[in-house]
């Protein structure tokens, strides 16, 4: 057999070199892969669009590509209700749906991951009153490692239901998956610069009263970027950007300069205070309204390292205060912002914001400079706080740490153990996040 080419994270924060990958295009070629994982002893981890920082998609078995299992199976307007192929790229959906009316209800910074990593490890956007994409989902059509192929729901077979519908790929794999959407609808995105200590002071009020609010602080700056999006009717007048501004703002702002600016501060750390105070004056863009899918969303080139912690709102303000402080004790120099976001409490057994109303905070780090000392300096920080770590991003944190963090953990290793008793779907990774 000729040797399998060595595979990556979008990051490059994972790497692995799997025995043999496999394309199938059906539910049978999925079911044809689970049986050839079986008879060999290889583990089989699935691999959507490839954006998880953390190597949750590595094996060094067979790695399962979906992108041939897209498409939309089913959408209701009536009930709202939208069935989609688990491969399906987020960018493919407002697309499929267009047709019948409807649209996710929110979406986070891209679209390049597919439906069933998005929900596997619970993506989300932001808003007070909008859930992530896994508690969106109202069923679920699973190959199981032992070869059978299953339907779940509230209604039927409720806990492998609750385990799978944000199951990290261990539970079985998404053939399907039914989602929530709502009526089409658009945007209206006003973006603006304004002082750190008042907009995070109203962060709470704000993002409870927008439909959609989030910040970004340049650490050590006195500045936020203030971002808030209006849900407006669906035949609401479009307004974008002159072609040439906007192409400004995203590629050469947005994009193009970034980079340069970053790659010369990683190269010269003196460079990265001023470049994050230049970089805090010029983030915010013009106002935009458009479909929901393109206001929610935007194209981001220019590579990351990644840590998102959730928080219980009660404690968001104490703890964006310690992270403040010990950025000065610290001397923290890094050019990319902090991402602050919020989102509703959900029941989903493994969601960050399970039975809390959470509020996100974000840490990036330039891939070319060391993630590791910066995004751990965060997470002890944020620790006391009960902080929860975003699923598909960089953390430290062991089974022992995270069965203290969620009350159904002992709950989802059972499921786990039922449906894949010989840990066909199990890597030594996951074995240190499940115990
Ligand atoms: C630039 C960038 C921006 C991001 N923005 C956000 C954001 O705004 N909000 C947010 O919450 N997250 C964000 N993320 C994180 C990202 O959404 C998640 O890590 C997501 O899981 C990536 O989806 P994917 O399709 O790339 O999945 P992968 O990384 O390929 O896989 C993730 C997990 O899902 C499993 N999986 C995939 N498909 C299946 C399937 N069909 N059946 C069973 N298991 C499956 C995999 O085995 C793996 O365990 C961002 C990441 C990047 C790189």
């Amino acid at each position: 057999m000729t040797r399998q080419a060595p595979l990556a994270t979008w990051s490059g924060s994972a790497r692995w070199t799997p025995h043999q990958v496999l394309r199938p295009t059906s539910e049978g070629g999925v079911l044809d892969a689970l049986r050839i994982a079986r008879k060999r002893g290889l583990s089989l981890r699935v691999l959507g669009g490839g954006h998880s920082f953390t190597a949750l998609a590595a094996t060094d078995g067979i790695t399962l590509d979906l992108d041939g299992l897209q498409g939309l199976v089913a959408a209701d307007l009536s009930t709202g209700l939208v069935t989609l192929r688990g491969g399906t790229r987020l960018w493919a959906i407002a697309g499929l749906l267009a047709p019948y009316g409807l649209a996710l209800a929110v979406m986070g910074d891209i679209d390049r991951q597919s439906i069933a990593g998005a929900i596997q490890t619970g993506t989300h956007g932001t808003g007070g009153r909008s859930t992530g994409f896994a508690a969106m989902v109202r069923g679920l059509r699973l190959a199981l490692a032992d070869g059978s192929v299953v339907d779940c729901s509230p209604q039927q077979d409720r806990d492998l239901f609750e385990a799978a519908r944000l199951g990290l790929g261990t539970i079985g794999i998404v053939l399907e998956v039914t989602l929530q959407c709502v009526p089409a609808f658009r945007l209206e995105l006003t973006e603006s610069t304004e002082d750190l200590a008042q907009t995070s002071a109203a962060f709470l009020a704000d993002s409870a009263i927008a439909d959609h609010h989030e910040l970004f602080w340049f650490p050590r700056t006195p500045r936020t970027t203030v971002r808030t999006m209006r849900r407006l009717p669906a035949d609401a007048p479009r307004h974008r950007p002159a072609r040439a501004a906007e192409l400004l703002q995203q590629e050469v702002l947005g994009n193009g300069a970034w980079e340069l600016l970053c790659r010369s501060a990683a190269a010269l750390p003196l460079l990265r205070r001023p470049a994050a105070s230049l970089a805090s004056r010029v983030f915010a863009g013009p106002r935009v309204v458009d479909d929901s899918a393109r206001v929610f969303t935007a194209p981001r080139r220019v590579r990351f390292r990644e840590s998102e912690w959730a928080l219980p709102v009660s404690r968001f303000e104490e703890a964006f205060a310690a992270l403040r402080r010990r950025f000065e004790e610290e001397d923290v120099r890094v050019t990319f912002p902090l991402e602050i976001r919020r989102a509703a409490a959900d029941d989903v057994w493994l969601s960050t914001a399970y039975e809390r109303d959470t509020v996100y905070l974000a840490a990036h780090r330039y891939h070319r400079e060391e993630a590791g000392p910066f995004l751990l300096l965060v997470q002890r920080t944020l620790a006391p706080f009960a902080a929860r770590p975003h699923w598909g991003k960089l953390h430290w944190l062991g089974a022992r740490e995270l069965r203290a963090l969620y009350p159904r953990f002992d709950d989802f290793r059972a499921v786990r153990t039922a449906a894949d008793p010989v840990g066909l779907l199990m890597t030594p990774y996951l074995h240190h996040l499940l115990g």
